[in-house]
């Protein structure tokens, strides 16, 4: 019955155990998971398009020069004059070209005249553009443009092969016929830093495809990405990707999840596709989780701890007051019954002597009378303890009532009980500790075979009362 409250402790800890590591564990791994989405939605709605704009805002802006430039040599009176007037003296034209190449620090210029068909180069007459040549198809498409001039992007074979912006502009002369295409190829660095800063600060890719979704040429925009040309995940976003004029994916490669935004460019008719691998950013998360978790952890270490402590504690006092008497800490009747049972049960298998004794104090009413009720509870307290250092350690002492106490003395015989009987009446007797004199009556009864337990004590009882009789501070045997 004790035991049973007292082992009725575990599942509750248990519970409360379970229940520490599910609570802990499962807001740990919510807002782990709630911060690696807001990482996510943040990256795919903000932080990659604002990549994007800003690098469209440099192509755009890095367009502008070379536009202007183009534009202000198709409409320059020499250069429309001089293909009016029979392409005389092309030197005149070499050195016009030469002059504006130097001018705005451009990679190249070139005059393609429609009549003789010769393209003009700072450098001389290159050659004649034919219809026939595969390469010079780009004048017969500017030929028969509505715009006044298209973006050309490509690079340059002869300036390490940098990226480079022809601008190919329609001359047109003073009554507005189609005279040949004028223009300048530059390069365009603030796209270049840019694009390198994004790369090597948040390590994002950055790339172009074509309409056809071909990647251009990786180096065009700095250090080459490795990734860029052997992704696998490219292929799965590829056709998507140019199919629409913005876009924004996502796949998984090599166990790394890819985020992915793409995006028109019409003056280049390219898409420019900025993607991060989202683990950098998932890693700072997944610390926090880590240390969350730590954290849960020495926090459920010591609340289980505390628990166990004063739970321990608390089985240790309930346990106590169920079997012990509180003023002499003696077992008390209930838990000694039992107790007395095994012993006689074993008793009864190996034949061993058992013996009993009762002893009452005597004239203990007078003793509180006289000195009050707490002094009598010291000197209950008192014959306790002489009673328990005049035994020896098997044996088993319990207050059976008010002022009376049973002893249990296991392998046992009567002379030897007799002994030890005697040994505490004098002790009690003999007593320095108790200032008024304290004497106690004992009853004493050897168990006999087969005997029950109650026969017994009334037996030790009987004899203990023989002995009040007979004068008290005396031990009879029953
Ligand atoms: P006798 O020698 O015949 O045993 O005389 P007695 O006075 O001891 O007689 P009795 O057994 O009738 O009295 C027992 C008294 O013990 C009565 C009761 O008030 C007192 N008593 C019982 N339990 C306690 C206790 O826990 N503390 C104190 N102070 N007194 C107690
Ligand atoms: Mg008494
Ligand atoms: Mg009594």
């Amino acid at each position: 019955m004790i035991e049973k409250t007292v082992v009725g402790g575990r599942p509750a800890f248990l519970i409360t155990a379970i229940l520490l590591v599910a609570g802990f564990l499962a807001t740990s791994v919510a807002s782990y998971l709630v911060s690696k989405e807001t990482v996510r939605e943040s990256l795919i709605t903000s932080d990659l398009p604002l990549t994007s704009d800003n690098i469209y805002s440099e192509i755009q802006k890095d367009l502008i020069r070379p536009i202007f430039v183009s534009s202000v040599m198709a409409s320059d009176t020499f250069l429309r004059d001089w293909v009016l007037d029979g392409e005389n003296d092309p030197e005149r034209m070499v050195k016009f070209l030469a002059e504006i190449q130097t001018r705005y620090d451009a990679v190249t210029s070139f005059f393609i005249s429609e009549r003789t068909r010769n393209y003009y180069h700072p450098k001389g007459i290159v050659q004649r553009v034919s219809a026939d040549d595969p390469e010079d198809i780009w004048y017969f498409r500017v030929r028969g443009l509505t715009d006044p001039y298209e973006v050309n992007v490509d690079v340059d074979q002869a300036n390490d092969r940098a990226w480079t912006i022809f601008i190919n502009y329609r001359v047109l002369d003073y009554d507005g016929s189609f005279i040949g295409v004028t223009g300048v190829g530059l390069t365009v660095d603030a796209v270049q830093t840019l694009i390198r800063g994004y790369r090597e600060k948040y390590q994002r890719n950055i790339y172009f495809l074509d309409i056809g979704g071909n990647l251009q040429s990786i180096n065009a925009f700095g250090p080459a990405t490795p990734e860029v040309g052997d992704m696998d995940g490219l292929e799965t976003i590829r056709a998507q990707i140019i199919v629409g004029d913005n876009g924004t994916f996502e796949y998984c490669a090599d166990g790394q999840t890819y985020l992915v935004n793409s995006r028109f460019i019409p003056e280049l008719r390219w898409f420019l596709v900025v993607e991060q691998e989202m683990g950098r950013e998932i890693r700072d998360i997944r610390n926090t989780l880590l240390l969350n978790l730590a954290v849960c952890l020495v926090i459920t270490v010591a609340v289980l701890w505390g628990l166990r402590v004063t739970h321990g504690g608390y089985e240790k006092r309930l346990l106590e007051m169920a079997t012990r008497d509180p003023l002499t800490r003696l077992l008390n009747r209930q838990t000694f019954e039992p107790v007395l049972a095994q012993a006689l049960a074993q008793a009864r298998r190996t034949n061993e002597p058992l013996t009993l004794i009762l002893f009452d104090i005597d004239h203990f009413k007078q003793i509180n009378d006289r000195l009050g009720h707490l002094h009598g509870d010291d000197v209950l307290r008192e014959v306790a303890e002489l009673a328990r250092h005049s035994l020896r350690a098997a044996d088993t002492l319990c207050r059976w009532g008010g002022e009376e106490f049973l002893v249990l003395l296991r392998d046992c015989d009567l002379e030897s009980a007799r002994a030890i009987g005697e040994k505490l009446r004098l002790a009690v007797a003999t007593a320095e500790k108790i200032d008024s004199p304290v004497t106690i009556s004992l009853g004493l009864a050897a168990w006999r075979t087969d005997e029950a337990g109650e026969a017994l004590i009334a037996r030790a009882d009987e004899a203990m009362y023989r002995a009040k009789r007979n004068g008290r501070n005396r031990l009879e045997i029953g």
